[in-house]
């Protein structure tokens, strides 16, 4: 940054051979070079111990250069993904997960450091797109600690009735058709139709689900978790996949990583 004379730096921990986790860590390196933040990478193989996973997030907590540290999800099931996450530092924590920062978006009154990117990158684009969340009934499909609980927080700070769906809540469909708001984060194809809707309402698809298509290259498309064709005709507006909520984390997640870092250089300037 300019005004310091410093460039921030974002470190990306991948663990294993996963197509997606490899396809999501280079958008982020690729958004990194675009927008001057130095990237920083730790590639370990599938069957790297605990340790070795631990080891490295504690040599990038040390590392003065790295303003913010990230590691793809999922990790093998040998790793614990609770002790790694509890392992990166609050202050580089930019990817929001670290459960002080949970807890913080939780408590009213309580700021987090970092706010989970994607949620933030779903309220983000309400609020740039004008659409009202006060007073609005939202319902967020998913409960999962990296997208579902924290943009039902995100809704809730903002002044909605938010209602969260899940596996277990039956006729969830009902619950849904009287939604101003739907976020869809449940990573199911196209689960969320057309006549789920309230006419009018606003949609936010986060899923990103590859599905067959022998037309296509690839040999698959991906969409989302709500029926794009169907809803676009009952809603009056909705992201697309891909497209939509994808670009929206990655700003997120380098805007965190720029904030992380100027908070740095302000505490190293005192
Ligand atoms: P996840 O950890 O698998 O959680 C899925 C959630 O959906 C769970 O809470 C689950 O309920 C709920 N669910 C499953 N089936 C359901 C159903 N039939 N009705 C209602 N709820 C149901 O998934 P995630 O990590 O939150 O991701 C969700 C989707 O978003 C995936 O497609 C993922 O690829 C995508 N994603 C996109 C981005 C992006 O940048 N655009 C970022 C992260 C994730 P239970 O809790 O009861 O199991």
């Amino acid at each position: 940054m300019a005004k310091y004379g410093k460039t921030p730096g974002l470190a990306v921990v991948l663990v294993g051979e996963r197509k997606d986790s490899q396809t999501y860590v280079r958008s982020k390196k690729k958004g990194c070079e675009e927008c001057g933040i130095a990237s920083f990478g730790a590639d370990l193989s599938a069957d790297a111990t605990e340790a070795e996973v631990l080891k490295v997030v504690a040599d990038f907590n040390a590392n003065p250069a790295v303003h913010g540290i990230l590691v793809q999800l999922p990790l093998p099931d040998h790793v614990n993904e609770a002790r790694v996450l509890d392992a990166i530092s609050l202050e580089k924590d930019v990817d929001g997960f670290h459960p002080t920062n949970i807890g913080m978006l939780a408590m009213r009154g309580r700021e987090p450091q970092y706010v989970p990117c994607t949620p933030k990158g779903c309220i983000e684009l309400l609020e740039r797109y004008d659409v009202p969340i006060a007073g609005k009934r939202a319902v967020v499909v998913g409960r999962s600690n990296i997208v579902g609980l924290p943009a039902a927080l995100l809704l809730q700070n903002r002044d909605a009735t938010v209602t969260m769906v899940h596996s277990r809540t039956p006729d969830a469909e009902s619950i849904i058709r009287e939604a101003d708001i739907v976020i869809a984060a449940l990573g199911r194809a196209e689960h969320v139709r057309g006549d789920w809707l309230k006419p009018g309402c606003v949609v936010i698809d986060v899923g990103i689900n590859a599905v067959d298509d022998a037309s296509r290259k690839m040999g698959y498309r991906l969409v989302g978790d709500v029926n794009y064709a169907e809803a676009a005709d009952v809603a009056s507006a909705i992201t697309p996949v891909p497209g939509g909520v994808g670009p929206m984390t990655i700003a997120m997640l380098l805007r965190n990583c720029v904030d992380g870092a100027r908070r740095a250089f302000e505490a190293e300037a005192k």
